[in-house]
């Protein structure tokens, strides 16, 4: 067996054993509902307002229509890599998850409603970035702290080489040079540091909003 495959599937193993139990629950719940599918890619969105959640599913699924239009191989490979798409709060801009081949996207990237073009240059250019990453789990290349540089450079890249072929109306000052100091301060936060915010995050931005929506009375009953 690939020797470098074998030290992937090990290195993989020991950085995700102890979520799993988790994950797998999450997992299950989130298929025992239904949740619409752009080409086969799952959207799953922790909106609780409705309205929200379908103006979520539009503009991805718009994004994914882009790309699709406009790279068709850079499109091929986030339908290879990215299997399910969530929206929900999350403490960078966007996350890939494997092995379930998730893409994870922080919700407040997508609430800029006043500038359509340059929500879907975010969007796009994430997607792309995203599905990199799973194209470099697929050739067995672990995250780990030797690599991890190079593969955010390496994403970025694709992201730059996408935007310039998409968007011919692109403003220079939307592409930026490589900046490894935000994902380096990100890598040098004490783990325990990240799931306490993420934890508070959670519980501001998603279990308190759906709780205080439950106090609300039907609508057939209010008295105004
Ligand atoms: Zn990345």
């Amino acid at each position: 067996m690939n020797r470098r495959k074998v030290s992937y599937r090990l290195w993989s193993l020991s950085t995700s054993w102890i979520g799993w139990p988790l994950r797998a629950f999450a997992e299950l719940l989130i298929r025992l509902r239904r949740h619409p599918k752009v080409d086969g890619v799952r959207i799953v969105t922790a909106a609780v307002e409705e309205d929200r959640r379908e103006r979520w599913v539009a503009t991805l699924r718009e994004a994914l229509l882009y790309i699709e239009q406009h790279d068709p191989r850079r499109y091929r490979r986030i339908k290879r890599e990215i299997r399910s798409i969530f929206i929900g709060p999350e403490m960078t801009r966007g996350k890939y998850d494997r092995p379930y081949r998730d893409c994870r996207i922080n919700y407040r990237g997508l609430e800029i409603e006043d500038h359509p073009l340059w929500l879907r240059f975010r969007l796009t250019t994430l997607l792309v970035h995203e599905a990199t990453h799973g194209s470099c789990c697929s050739r067995y290349i672990g995250y780990t702290k030797e690599l991890r540089g190079r593969i955010e450079r390496l994403c970025h890249r694709e992201e730059v080489r996408f935007a310039r072929r998409a968007f011919p109306d692109l403003q220079p000052e939307w592409i930026c040079e490589f900046d490894i100091t935000p994902y380096q301060t990100h890598w040098d936060t004490p783990k325990r540091v990240l799931r306490r915010r993420f934890w508070s995050l959670l519980k501001n931005e998603l279990i308190l909003p759906a709780l205080r929506r439950k106090e609300v009375p039907p609508a057939g009953k209010r008295e105004d």
